[in-house]
């Protein structure tokens, strides 16, 4: 479904992702994983091309995305929710869901907002409500569930369990598989393992931008000495 080959991205002359390569199955959960400045996010936004790549390839569904615009990416079938929630403070939670919404894209599922209020019963209570009068949580929920509103075939999360609270963290975990279960690919970030080991299928771990490890969890479960090396633990 993803797959990034070789792929090298720079902030000015920082070269933060080195020769970076991995692959996301179709309908799988992915973990990347690593250490707070692994690259992980800038491997998301050189995934979206909100990075460009100065080398290497991102391929989706078998086509070569490197150097499309971003929004060419997110017409593709791409879903990006970043670190940081964006929501509309102003609108309430049922135009925030609006503005996200996009026609149907084939073999995908076409969200309604009744839908995203079963997925987020804590959205469907406070749809009335203002973006500004929401918890942490329930912005990030807001976030993905807008993210949703376009129809992705793969959705990227950054850091979906960062800074919210644990009861939320749970019902995100379970908002991922449900994803899986509709059929989506997601690909999450995560800096530890405790959220991605509820979730994921498989893990890929890069440390200084460059792969240190793929594979599943049960094969990481078999080498500690690598989860000690490249995570916090
Ligand atoms: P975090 O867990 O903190 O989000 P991360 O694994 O997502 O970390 P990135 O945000 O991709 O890591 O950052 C990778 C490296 O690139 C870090 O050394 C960071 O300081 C650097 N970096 C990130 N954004 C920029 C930028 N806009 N300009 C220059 N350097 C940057």
């Amino acid at each position: 479904m993803l797959e990034l080959k070789t792929v090298n991205a720079f902030y000015g002359k920082a070269h933060v992702l080195n020769d970076l390569s991995f692959t996301v199955g179709h309908g799988k959960v992915v973990a990347l994983l690593g250490r707070n400045g692994a690259g992980k996010t800038t491997t998301m936004k050189s995934i979206m091309q909100m990075v460009q790549p100065r080398g290497g390839t991102v391929s989706y569904q078998g086509q070569d995305i490197t150097g499309w615009a971003p929004h060419r990416v997110a017409k593709a079938g791409l879903g990006y929710v970043p670190e940081e929630r964006r929501i509309f403070t102003q609108l309430t939670v049922l135009e925030n869901l609006e503005v996200g919404r996009q026609p149907p894209r084939e073999g995908c599922v076409t969200w309604t907002e009744e839908m995203l209020f079963e997925l987020f019963p804590n959205l469907a209570e406070r749809r009335g409500n203002r973006g500004k009068a929401l918890s942490g949580g329930e912005q990030q929920m807001l976030t993905i569930a807008r993210t949703l509103m376009g129809n992705p075939a793969l959705v990227l999360l950054d850091e979906p369990s960062e800074g919210i609270a644990p009861v939320i963290v749970e019902q995100m975990a379970h908002v991922i598989l449900k994803l899986k279960n509709e059929g989506l690919t997601v690909l999450l970030s995560e800096q530890n393992l405790h959220f991605a080991q509820a979730v994921a299928d498989q893990v890929v771990i890069i440390e200084s931008g460059t792969q240190k490890f793929a594979g599943s969890l049960a094969d990481l479960q078999a080498h500690p000495e690598i989860r000690d090396a490249y995570l916090s633990v």
